[in-house]
């Protein structure tokens, strides 16, 4: 299906992934929209810190041209390692100065909420738990939501995390 062909993009979870997703998506101009179970932000804990690396978050973060407003929220720590035994033999040491930048920590709602802003108003659809997708005769997805909702869709993308 050529970028043309496809009209409505659909993206399910609004975790890092599907957020960042649909801001470059909107970014180049294409439509998106993203649907997520919970019904806000605070919906449950959102969990501890995240290490973005550089070949992959910190790369996403800079794709979508957020990179600023991580770097106001990050914090470069965390990044030692040490390897012993229970005698507390030393197998593997690694000790980074402060300056050191390959996998800052970032609290997940503040990187969630970060991504939130950047997105045009409208696009999520909050308290959508995607239940069942049918693939239908044109080559559209149907996607069938738990709050009785059903939407349409060209592109389907599951960013619903590890679960
Ligand atoms: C146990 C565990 C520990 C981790 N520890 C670390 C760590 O210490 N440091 C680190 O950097 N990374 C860690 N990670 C990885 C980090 O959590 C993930 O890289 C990041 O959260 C992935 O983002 P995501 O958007 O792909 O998925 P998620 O953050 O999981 O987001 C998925 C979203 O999809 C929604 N969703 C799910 N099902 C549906 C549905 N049917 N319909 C609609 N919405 C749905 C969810 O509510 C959620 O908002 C850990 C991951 C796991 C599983």
């Amino acid at each position: 299906m050529s970028k043309n062909e496809v009209r409505r993009i659909a993206i399910i979870g609004a975790g890092p992934g599907g957020l960042i997703l649909a801001r470059i998506l909107q970014l180049k101009g294409i439509e998106v929209q993203v649907y997520e179970r919970e019904h806000s932000i605070d919906d449950r804990s959102q969990g501890g810190t995240l290490d973005l690396h550089v070949e992959s978050g910190q790369y996403a973060l800079r794709t979508a041209e957020l990179f600023d407003q991580f770097l106001a929220h990050c914090r470069p720590e965390g990044q030692d390692m040490r390897i012993l035994d229970k005698r507390g033999t030393v197998y593997w040491e690694e000790a980074s100065s402060e300056n050191n930048f390959d996998r800052p920590e970032i609290d997940r709602r503040d990187l969630r909420q970060l991504l939130l802003e950047s997105l045009k108003a409208n696009t999520i659809m909050q308290g959508h738990t995607l239940q069942n997708v049918e693939r239908l005769d044109n080559g559209q997805h149907k996607l069938v939501f738990s709050n009785g909702v059903t939407e349409t869709a060209d592109l389907l993308v599951g960013a619903d995390g590890a679960w």
